[in-house]
């Protein structure tokens, strides 16, 4: 590709953002031309060729080295050369795949192309917010960018398929992975996910900057018991309906190619084995033409689950359930052949999974040209080009939550003299690129210090002092990584610059290796000493702003109370500090909102705001017997939708367009907002409904819209919704998706807290 093309095709990506380019859903997957070029295809395929097009390997060695001399990883080169491998993952790099690829166009009888996956999660050389993070932005147009910029440079890198967005959602803080889903609310994962695809796929999967997009992990890896990774789930029809599934539906509307097996069970049945989920709601109900990757040996796992014999019969399992391609267990590999020839698996069903994985080879245009995306010229041009900081920077800023502001001590004033920064990742260049940070170069992001610095006026003097560290060894993604406990000798440093500072800036919460995959904790506080070094500093100087680094809500109640000001930056990205300085100096007032409640106490979770009401919900004596703790408040610390600016809105004139309407019709539902501060903001409206009496039980809020707008001191605006009767539907106690005629009641503010409401019926 000419160079030329490549750069505008950056800056077009980087403009992105502010002209708020939204792609068309990518063309269906089936098109009776290509159908028919299947048929013929798998007509000459032998058993044990298609059975290669389900199996997918990793590399678990260097492709453009010396090929393995062991047995393990089993004469890897051996099998892709006769084609018993359809899809690699974790090869990157343009020489790498190039390598893999020509392995198998140039020995493998029929030269089918091999697909190639990664896990580009939150950004592939140049890291975005973490999905969590982004996901506080609200801003579809901003997560849409960055999932193309993430796209761009993967393609560019030789790469066809990304292993996300991930949607599953999540209401318990406990689980590591909450950092990369889009929160707790189905209706905003449902748009995150859809941009999501959007951003990575673009209108047309052929085009040299796209990649097939994956929504994982199907389905309800997020509702894991006592927030466990891998534990076991179990969850109502309902519940899977109504808040798990929704995200993936969008996906999948907005055309994501691929979908991928989650590792739990769903109430007895492993996910990976689930025909309910894959057959009749996926691929039945939804139409789901693409196909279905098991995770990473979620197959070979149906033996530890205790459904499964052995792996011929996880095999078995799973091929049945409609698990399309085996990553990595061998299952399918080493048994389907087998389990055909006697006649345990019928033919069909492996052709229905082949014709699947060749139809996404197909819409992605291997077979028109199998190196593609293999031009080193382009990867040099586009991998990690400096143009992407841009919207890594704004992406960054539009992801922080300001939490608290007591007295307006931010933004920070260019009189102050001297800031100290302190804290365990003040300097810290690797956390802010957080758990899944794809092919980022170590040490690659702004840390807080670095943009406090390059951000602050010349009158002002900054001093820095680590305090105390949070790690007590090296940072470590495939181990444990203890905490250290004892250390103090950092102490004195920082308490001395903050008894010297005017204001104290302090950088805590989780580093990169604590959040993510394995990373689920009992305790989600402020980890080792960190809190303990806040004491200290705060008996100095009490003018701190906290700023959390974290990828899944932490209990801060000690801070929420004392600390005057706090600010939610998550793990940002490349350009975190320079993002978050923003915020401090005010160069960006903050508009971010919590897509996820803060708990008070750990033993809060699962907590949501869209919870139901229980036949107890309160009692306005306040005596015992009611839903509540003896020794915490039900409320979350900070709720869902949260966040606060450096001005301030007033809700004033909500107003229904009728009282009733009727399934065809549409009600209009209005609401004025002023900005009654002193500098423009940007203010998101939600609106959120209840369904009072259905015919099982409803929750007491959903959010079923928002808006985001920007109004300058003074400014007032009418916000306008609309809503129809598919806003009011659920799955029902009929086992109908539907809107039940009843009352409703409307909520229109600031979260899921601060809302004014009224009330409609539908008729
Ligand atoms: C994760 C998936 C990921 C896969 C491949 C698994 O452990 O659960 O989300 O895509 O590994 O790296």
């Amino acid at each position: 590709m000419p160079r030329l093309f490549v750069l505008l095709r950056v800056f077009a990506a980087c403009a992105a953002l502010s002209t708020a380019t939204v792609f068309a859903a990518a063309a269906p997957l089936v098109e009776p031309a290509t159908e028919q070029k299947i048929t013929a295809l798998l007509g000459q395929m032998t058993l044990e060729e298609k059975v290669g097009q389900l199996t997918q390997d990793s590399s678990s060695f260097d492709l453009t080295g010396p090929a393995p001399k062991d047995a393990k990883p089993r004469d890897r080169y051996e099998r892709i050369r006769r084609g018993a491998v359809g899809s690699m993952l974790n090869v990157c790099g343009v020489a790498a795949v190039r390598e893999a690829q020509r392995l198998a166009l140039e020995n493998s009888r029929l030269k089918i192309p091999m697909i190639f996956g990664y896990d580009v999660i939150h950004g592939y050389r140049t890291c975005f917010p973490v999905p969590l993070g982004e996901a506080a932005s609200w801003n579809l147009t901003a997560i849409e960018a960055t999932a193309h910029i993430a796209a761009m440079e993967a393609a560019a890198s030789g790469l066809n398929w990304t292993f996300a967005p991930m949607v599953d959602i999540a209401r318990d803080a406990r689980w590591g992975r909450v950092m990369e889903g889009a929160g707790e609310d189905p209706y905003l994962g449902g748009l995150i996910a859809a941009a999501r695809v959007r951003g990575f796929q673009g209108a047309d999967l052929k085009a040299p900057d796209a990649i097939a997009a994956c929504a994982k992990h199907f389905a309800g890896y997020g509702f894991a018991e006592a927030g466990r990774d891998y534990n076991v789930v179990d969850i109502s029809e309902q519940t899977l309906r109504n808040v798990v599934l929704p995200p993936f539906k969008a996906a999948v509307d907005a055309g994501a190619a691929t979908l991928m097996n989650s590792f739990n069970e769903i109430g007895g049945l492993p996910a990976t084995a689930n025909a309910h989920i894959l057959r009749d709601i996926l691929k039945g109900e939804w139409g789901f033409n693409g196909f279905v990757v098991s995770d990473w040996q979620s197959i070979g796992e149906l033996r530890a689950h205790g459904v499964a014999r052995d792996l011929a019969a996880a095999a078995q399992l799973a091929i049945t359930a409609g698990s399309d391609m085996d990553m990595e267990a061998r299952a399918y590999g080493d048994h389907l052949v087998g389990l055909v020839h006697s006649g345990v698996v019928p033919e069909a069903l492996v052709d229905d999974a082949v014709r699947r994985v060749l139809r996404v080879k197909f819409a992605v245009g291997l077979f028109e040209d199998p190196f593609r995306h293999c031009d080193l010229a382009r990867e040099k041009a586009v991998v990690g080009n400096p143009a992407f900081l841009a919207t890594a920077r704004d992406v960054a800023r539009k992801s922080i939550v300001l939490l608290k502001n007591d007295g307006g001590l931010l933004p920070l004033s260019p009189a102050l003299k001297k800031i100290a920064v302190i804290g365990p990742l003040a300097a810290d260049k690797e956390t802010p690129l957080g758990g899944w940070r794809g092919q980022a170069l170590p040490d690659s992001a702004v840390s807080l210090l670095e943009g406090v610095k390059a951000a602050a006026g010349p009158a002002t003097k900054i001093v820095y002092a680590e305090g105390a560290k949070l790690l007590s060894q090296p940072r470590d993604f495939a181990h444990e990584t203890v905490l250290n406990t004892t250390d103090r000798s950092g102490f004195p440093a920082a308490v001395a610059a903050a008894r010297s500072s005017d204001l104290v800036i302090m950088a805590v919460g989780e580093d990169a290796v604590q959040t993510g995959e394995a990373r689920s904790q009992a305790d989600i506080g402020l980890k080792g000493l960190q809190e303990e070094l806040l004491h200290a500093v705060y008996a100095v100087n009490k003018r701190v702003v906290v700023v959390l680094m974290n990828g899944r809500p932490l209990t801060i109640p000690w801070v929420a109370d004392h600390v005057p000001a706090i600010v939610e930056a998550w793990h940002l990205g490349s350009e975190a500090g320079h993002g978050i300085a923003d915020v401090l100096f005010g160069r960006y007032n903050p508009s971010g909102r919590l897509p996820i409640s803060f708990p008070r106490a750990v033993g809060q979770v699962p907590i949501y705001y869209n919870h139901k009401s229980t036949g107890r919900p309160l009692d306005p004596e306040g005596k015992v017997f009611w839903s509540h703790y003896t020794d915490v408040a039900n409320e979350p610390q900070y709720p869902f939708g949260f966040g606060l600016s450096y001005t301030t809105f007033a809700y004033s004139d909500l107003r229904l367009g009728a009282s009733t309407f009727s399934a065809g019709g549409s009600l209009p539902v209005a609401v004025t907002v002023t900005n009654t501060g002193k500098v423009a903001g940007t203010e998101t409206v939600q609106l959120y409904v209840r369904d009072l009496v259905g015919s099982v039980t409803r929750p007491v809020k959903e959010l079923k819209g928002f808006r985001q707008i920007t109004l300058q001191p003074g400014e007032a605006r009418e916000v306008t919704f609309t809503l129809t009767a598919a806003d009011l539907a659920f799955y029902t106690a009929r086992g109908v998706w539907e809107a039940e005629p009843g009352e409703f009641q409307v909520f229109v503010g600031a979260s899921s807290r601060d809302a004014k409401s009224a009330e409609f019926v539908l008729r």
